[in-house]
């Protein structure tokens, strides 16, 4: 086992300088708690191939290719915008009130359920679930959610079976 007490979290400029182009944690290091670092690491080489391929492939100019790299570049804002949101997440702070109210709301409602699980798999973009509509919806259902049932109390020393 390895132990950190700083793991930083680095955000790089995807296209540091002409012909440059960095994906993965060369681009982005976020949060290992949310394990998705392998993810953006296929999806932005696949952005990148994605944008690029035809330009190399058919030998364009300069110019041409760095048109393309700038496609790659707001395709990896995707990437981006959640990174925004997991880097308030490292630093595991109680939810602020929206957060509470979308994850109330997700254990009773398949509507906001379905987008916090697309949000939490990275398959949507962030504003699938942060936009007026799911805050509006989770608010409503949250106030009227059932109050969750009162933790249990930490068993007496002497119900604990001797191990
Ligand atoms: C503790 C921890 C737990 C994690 N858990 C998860 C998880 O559960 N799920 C998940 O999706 N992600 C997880 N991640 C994140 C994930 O490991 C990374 O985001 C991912 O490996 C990035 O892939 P990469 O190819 O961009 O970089 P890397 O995997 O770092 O690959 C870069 C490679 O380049 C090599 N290299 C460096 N310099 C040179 C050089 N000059 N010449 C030749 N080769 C070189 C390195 O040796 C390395 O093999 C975790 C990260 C940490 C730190």
């Amino acid at each position: 086992m390895i132990g950190t007490a700083d793991h930083p979290i680095v955000r790089r400029d995807p296209l540091p300088r002409p012909g440059l182009a960095l994906i993965g944690d060369a681009a982005m290091v976020g949060d290992p708690v949310p394990a998705v670092g392998c993810g953006w690491a296929f999806r932005s080489a696949e952005w990148l191939a994605d944008a690029t391929a035809a330009a190399l492939r058919d030998g364009a100019s300069d110019a041409a290719l760095q048109r393309a790299l700038r496609g790659y570049r707001r395709a990896h804002r995707f990437a981006e915008r959640h990174d925004r949101l997991d880097r308030d997440e490292a630093r595991a702070q109680p939810p602020n009130p929206v957060q509470r109210a979308i994850r109330t709301a997700a254990v009773h409602d398949p509507w906001v359920a379905r987008r916090v699980y697309r949000f939490a798999m990275r398959a949507a973009p962030v504003t699938e679930l942060l936009n007026p509509a799911v805050v509006a919806r989770s608010a409503w259902v949250a106030r009227r959610a059932p109050a969750p049932p009162a933790p249990r109390p930490a068993p007496a020393r002497s119900d604990v079976a001797p191990g």
